[in-house]
């Protein structure tokens, strides 16, 4: 598929700090611009998820990290 190699390496590049101020979703790879860039979403505008802006950690049932 030539067409999503091409997209891959075009950027929105279009008015200010536009690759600095985008917000991505772990979860659902939303993307999104927040109305106010120094207030941090709380949830994933799509998902709602509190955990968007982290990466995904896996957890066992007694909530600690596996190894
Ligand atoms: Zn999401």
């Amino acid at each position: 598929m030539n067409d999503s190699k091409e997209n891959m390496a075009k950027k929105k590049e279009h008015g200010a700090n536009v690759d600095l101020i985008g917000n991505k979703c772990y979860r659902c790879e939303h993307e999104w611009l927040p109305y106010d860039k120094d207030v941090m979403p709380r949830v994933c505008p799509k998902c709602k998820s509190p955990y968007w802006d982290r990466p995904k950690v896996r957890f066992n049932k007694k909530g600690k990290k596996n190894e």
